[in-house]
């Protein structure tokens, strides 16, 4: 796996990155949407250096212009619901994706700590030779990407797969490691060293589905 770690360069993501774990500016729910919105703008900037681009050329009203353009074929896969701001953040940037959208949750069968994750509803078009953009914000124990990634093969063999994740766990980033393809690139804002037991992440910033649309039973 090929790891892109953003928070070790100093850049304005630190500002958003801190934002949305502030206990005070979660409060802001629209500005913590929007800041998920903006580190998926900034993680699809970075990927985009990527993609693979050929000449093109572009008319102005005055002339003519050589310009490389990116070409692949790409599919927008989030995890709901809390992957919704983060999609939108890429579908800023590369507006002619196609998308796909996956639901999964923990489920507790014994009702204590121990979760196995359910993916239920999935609705997306081929990924065969196209290059999947898997969005999930808090990248915790890596079960449940794991799981989409089980989940999304079923609609053919992507080219290429890229995860974009706000926050993960070292335990995560390991985890992942052992269950994605080697060429998987992982864009990830910043990484915190524990899990707690319930499998969030700390210091983290809390339950990111939570946070951005309101608790839920
Ligand atoms: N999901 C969240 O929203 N937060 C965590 O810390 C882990 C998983």
């Amino acid at each position: 796996m090929i790891i892109h770690h953003l928070e070790n360069t100093n850049s304005i993501l630190n500002k958003f990155i801190a934002e949305i774990r502030d206990v005070n500016t979660q409060k802001d729910t629209l500005r913590f949407r929007r800041n998920i919105e903006r580190i998926g703008e900034i993680l699809g900037y970075e990927l985009s250096k990527t993609l693979c681009f050929s000449p093109s050329l572009v008319e102005t009203p005055l002339g003519s212009k050589h310009i490389q353009l990116p070409t692949n074929d790409i599919v927008l896969c989030s995890i709901l619901r809390a992957g919704l701001p983060l999609h939108q953040g890429l579908l800023n940037y590369f507006d002619n994706a196609e998308n796909a959208f996956i639901s999964a949750y923990r489920n507790h069968p014994n009702n204590d700590e121990a979760f196995e994750i359910i993916v239920e509803y999935f609705a997306s078009p081929s990924i065969d030779n196209k290059t999947v953009l898997l969005a999930d914000p808090m990248l915790a124990t890596g079960k449940s990407l794991a799981a989409v990634l089980a989940g999304i093969k079923k609609h053919g063999t992507p080219k290429e797969i890229h995860i974009v994740c706000v926050i993960g766990s070292s335990e995560g980033v390991e985890f992942i490691k052992n269950h994605f393809p080697e060429n998987t690139h992982l864009w990830i804002a910043a990484i915190d060293d524990q899990l707690n037991s319930k499998g969030y992440i700390v210091p983290g910033l809390g339950d990111a589905g939570d946070l951005a649309f309101g608790p839920k039973l």
